[in-house]
């Protein structure tokens, strides 16, 4: 069996768009009717549920911005009572207040649905056992990993983030075949396996890595896959959408769209018109959620979207992978620079970790931006570092135009992350 629902996921993509219109007029009928902000909102832009006609009459409804979500924390987007909600969940919220993630029993069900069409996709199978390493609690990644693993009847063990021994441990004595995690964890996991004796290519039982959270390139999952001799795929998602489950890869390595549950547009971020071809911000409506129905969610991410045909045989739509949150751009010398930009450059060159920092400094007042380097081991006790460091810099000057200093410090020094990984540092 190639496909979890072969019924939606090869649907000619013009069925696929009369069932989204249905969809959507149904959720904006009942974010109207159900709620007083989606309701105001609606009518300050002059239009209500009748007036969406077509697909393309979605660019009359407003957009939905992070911002509303903390204005109207926690519950104020809710759209059932709040005796059907049977699971919340919520992000960090590092930078302010949390984004909440409402779920009625419903909800729940296509989130496993899609999580489970996912994980499919990606070759995990009845007989595999999962080891979810994303950190369990309030965030929504070890959840809805749980959820699809288990409706494909997968076993699941929820060991959660962190105590890396414990995990290499249980990974050997449990028989992991699948490793859920954020990618930057996975690579610091075949670190200590490495401190503990082993060999993860070979002492392992690992096949499939199932990562996400956090933006990283392709080189970084080469080096991953090379480390732990496994194939690595990439999941993409949002609490503010349903979580993981959204955007997730089939063999092909394309991301392809639940497009069936969430219609993705592509817009410009500076003007909010709508992209046709090319990169720009991902816009995403939930088309079935009921408790927290998200319409025209600004991701302030940055991908393109494509419906051309896939090889697997899928029709789902294609997105690209994220090139970072527009949050993690920084200008560089009048130039836009992504973290993952820089990662790919330092990833290219041989006797490199994977452990890095972009490190932002002001000297004499002004703002610099130069990149911190772990070598390998074996790299770093060779010696020559200077010609380390003109080789990376030299990818990085290919990729972006930019010089950006590069320094390289003794391996083991850059903190690890158990979760995602924190790139970007500021120091004085
Ligand atoms: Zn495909």
């Amino acid at each position: 069996m190639k496909f979890w629902d072969e019924k939606i996921e090869t649907m000619p993509i013009k069925d696929l768009k009369e069932l989204q219109l249905k969809r959507l007029k149904k959720v904006v009928k009942m974010a109207y009717d159900n709620n007083a902000i989606y309701r105001e909102k609606f009518k300050k832009a002059g239009i209500t549920p009748e007036d969406i006609k077509t697909l393309d009459d979605m660019s009359k409804i407003p957009f939905l911005t992070k911002e509303e979500l903390r204005n109207y924390y926690p519950f104020g987007l809710l759209c059932v009572e709040m005796d059907d909600v049977v699971e919340i969940h919520a992000s960090s919220g590092t930078t302010g207040k949390p984004v909440v993630g409402t779920y009625t029993k419903n909800d729940l069900e296509v989130w496993a649905e899609v999580m489970a069409r996912s994980l499919w996709a990606n070759g995990l199978r009845k007989s595999d056992i999962m080891q979810n390493s994303y950190g369990y609690g309030l965030f929504t990644g070890a959840h809805g990993f749980e959820k699809g693993a288990q409706k494909i009847g997968a076993t699941v063990i929820p060991i959660s983030s962190g105590n890396t021994k414990r995990q290499i441990n249980i990974m050997k004595d449990f028989g992991s075949t699948a490793l859920a995690a954020t990618p930057s964890y996975a690579l610091y996991m075949a670190e200590v396996a490495k401190e503990m004796g082993y060999e993860p290519k070979e002492d392992f039982k690992l096949h499939l890595g199932l990562f996400g959270a956090e933006a990283w390139s392709e080189e970084m999952r080469k080096k991953i896959e090379d480390e732990w001799g496994i194939v690595a795929h990439e999941h993409y998602g949002l609490t503010e959408i349903i979580g993981p489950g959204v955007v997730s890869e089939c063999e092909e390595k394309h991301l392809h769209i639940n497009a069936d549950h969430f219609l993705a547009e592509v817009i410009d971020p500076a003007t909010g018109e709508r992209i046709e071809e090319g990169e720009g911000e991902l816009v995403f409506t939930t088309l079935t959620k009921e408790a927290f129905p998200a319409i025209r969610f600004r991701t302030r991410d940055i991908a393109s979207y494509s419906e051309e045909p896939c090889e697997c045989g899928r029709t789902l739509p294609i997105q690209s992978r994220i090139k970072g949150r527009s949050d993690d751009m920084m200008k560089v010398k009048g130039v836009i620079v992504f973290p993952s930009q820089i990662e790919e450059a330092i990833m290219r060159v041989e006797g490199v970790s994977g452990n890095y920092q972009l490190v932002k400094k002001k000297v004499h007042g002004m703002p610099t931006l130069h990149v911190r380097v772990e070598p390998t081991e074996e790299r770093y006790k060779e010696g020559y570092l200077d010609d380390l460091e003109e080789k990376i810099e030299e990818e990085i000057y290919s990729i972006l135009n930019l010089h950006i200093p590069v320094e390289i410090v003794p391996p083991f020094t850059i903190p690890r992350s158990e979760g995602k990984a924190k790139r970007i540092v500021e120091e004085n």
